[in-house]
């Protein structure tokens, strides 16, 4: 390898900005944010903490006698 053509790969911060989780990585830069991280993210939570943010949902199921914790992770 020729010396001094690498940028610097430093051992690297990766903060998540929604549950102030933190990480370590390695990249050429020194710190990273992220929204969403596998500590938050519903994909790995298997929490969904996004739905119905405006509500059509609750009241989709409502209307219709549907009880939400049945329907949970169908
Ligand atoms: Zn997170």
């Amino acid at each position: 390898m020729k010396a001094e053509i690498h940028p610097k790969f430093h051992t690297t911060k990766v903060i998540c900005t929604t549950c102030g989780n933190e990480f370590e990585t390695g990249s050429t830069i020194e710190e990273i944010r992220v929204d969403t991280c596998s500590n938050c993210h519903p994909f790995y939570t298997g929490k969904q903490t996004h739905k119905s943010a405006d509500g059509r949902v609750e009241r989709f199921n409502k209307r219709y006698g549907i009880d939400e914790e049945e329907n949970e992770g169908a």
